[in-house]
């Protein structure tokens, strides 16, 4: 197991506050990693500042070699990279396998094609007598910090848009899964040149603080808790950073009467409890319309009762455990304060689950009301709320009545109902009669508190690099 950090080219254990890391399907510990210094922090920096000069002089045929590269190593080490993500995250090892390394592998290929094919508008004598250009520079230094919930796949989704428009990076992943990030600091050290990844290692009052305060580092890229995000945003207005925020999400599930009851049930089963709900997208707020509602609580409830975790078969199970006993008690408090309301009710789940490891029961809290907590805050967890709607309008505003604007689905078979839904929720994206499908030529990313950073898609590619003109007086 890879245990030390990168920087430069070199690879160093931190000398600092030791972190256990946790088998969440257990509560085992793992191994104890200590995190960077600030000695070690500011070298990753001078590394990646270093590593800039040529490798933001490298042609975009070049750096999308080494993109592809990279995507053919994670490949050709599928199972070692699943292994390790399933051990640090409690993930199925099939969920990992066969769901998040092929599209983490694509990521790194899409961008190692997208950055050949850069739009900008055409140059031209805009004033008589001068030709302007516009040009797509890179940023500088970005410092990318990454959470626990995706931690391979996050990692892709900052590295590869970053690095591709011509960035160096100085990464961080969360404090709790850094495993596979080490194992991608080996096989970056072996294709890309010195510097141009660094990855430290730390929690987020530190190393993460000594990061979004650097400096010389140009550009801030967080996935995290809104919480986190505002810290970011105060720290970079000091040196005006450029920031990519993406914050978290509470995405409204909006079914209405003519929608397939079947599709909505098999949807939500996966989508609302996929990494046991520890998912910015989760499907974790259903407005579900008065004529349909009984039967979809009903088939929900015992749809979801099927779901299979916490299997000796690794193979057999569907969703793991929470990430850490912090998070799970956190889900059983949202879901405890839920119960004692008498118009709520728990129709599956609602427990904890095991006498070791951190699994939580997939649950479905039916009656639930707009304002109640379990409406409007995140629960990171498996618990999807269910609400009554009588007027179409009511379910739009309750679903628009929200800090979050990540993601949003909604249900039905008349498509011009599903169109005009869409165009009024105030969400980054919106699924209809699916929910949770992701793709790499599309952007992910919120609106409102979500923050406004694009991952993934050629506006990633906008993200990291800064348009700049260039006039020539002739
Ligand atoms: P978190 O905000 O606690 O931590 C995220 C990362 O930020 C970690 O690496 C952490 O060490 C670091 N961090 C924490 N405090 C910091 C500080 N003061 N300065 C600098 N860095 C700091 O979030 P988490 O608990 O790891 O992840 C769960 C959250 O992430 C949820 O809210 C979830 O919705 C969100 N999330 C959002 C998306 C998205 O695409 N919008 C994707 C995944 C997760």
């Amino acid at each position: 197991m890879d245990t030390q950090m990168l920087i430069g080219s070199r690879f160093e254990a931190g000398t600092e506050t030791e972190e256990k890391i946790l088998n969440p399907k257990t509560g085992e510990t793992i191994l104890d990693l200590p995190e960077a210094s600030l000695a070690q922090i500011d070298a990753a920096v001078d590394a990646a500042e270093k590593a800039f000069d040529t490798w933001s002089t490298t042609t975009p045929a070049q750096r999308s070699t080494y993109l592809l590269q990279i995507a053919d190593a994670i490949e050709k080490d599928a199972v070692g990279f699943a292994t390790l993500e399933s051990l640090n995250c409690g993930k199925p090892i099939n969920a990992v396998l066969n769901d998040e390394i092929p599209a983490i592998v694509d990521c790194y290929r899409f961008f190692a094609g997208a950055i050949r094919t850069l739009q900008t508008p055409a140059a031209g004598e805009y004033l008589p007598g001068h030709t302007s250009m516009i040009r797509r520079d890179p940023v500088g230094i970005v410092g990318s910090i990454a959470p626990w919930n995706y931690p391979l796949m996050m990692m892709a989704w900052k590295l590869a848009p970053a690095i591709a428009g011509g960035n160096t990076v100085v990464f961080k992943p969360s404090e709790q899964t850094p495993l596979t990030a080490l194992k991608m600091a080996r096989l970056m050290a072996d294709i890309l040149p010195e510097g141009v990844v660094n990855v430290v290692l730390g929690r987020g009052e530190s190393t993460g603080n000594a990061l979004i305060n650097h400096p010389k580092i140009n550009m801030l890229s967080i996935t995290g808790d809104i919480a986190t995000g505002k810290k970011v945003l105060a720290a970079a207005a000091k040196t005006v950073k450029r920031t990519h925020l993406e914050l978290g999400g509470k995405a409204p599930v909006i079914v209405f009467d003519d929608a397939d009851i079947d599709a909505v049930v098999a949807g939500i089963r996966a989508f609302g409890y996929y990494n046991a709900g520890q998912d910015c997208t989760a499907a974790c707020r259903m407005y579900v319309a008065d004529k349909i509602y009984d039967n979809v609580v009903a088939d929900l409830a015992s749809a979801v009762s099927t779901l299979k975790f916490n299997l000796a078969d690794d193979t057999q199970n569907e969703i793991g455990p929470l990430i850490s006993r912090r998070q799970r008690d956190r889900v059983e408090s949202f879901v405890t304060r839920a119960a004692e309301h008498k118009h709520m009710e728990i129709v599956t789940g609602g427990k904890v689950s095991g006498d070791k490891g951190f699994f939580y029961e997939p649950t479905v809290i039916a009656g639930a009301l707009q304002d109640d907590e379990i409406v409007r805050r995140e629960v990171f967890g498996p618990v999807v709320s269910v609400t009554r709607f009588s007027d179409s309008s009511d379910a739009v505003r309750w679903a628009n009545d929200s800090d979050y604007g990540l993601a949003s689905s909604v249900w039905t078979k008349d498509i011009s109902r599903a169109m005009q839904t869409a165009a009024k929720l105030r969400y980054g994206c919106t699924w209809i009669n699916t929910h949770f499908m992701l793709c790499n030529e599309m952007p992910h990313g919120g609106l409102k508190q979500s923050g406004y950073g694009k991952d993934m898609s050629v506006y990633a590619l906008e993200d990291y690099t800064a348009v700049r003109h260039v006039m020539i007086a002739h």
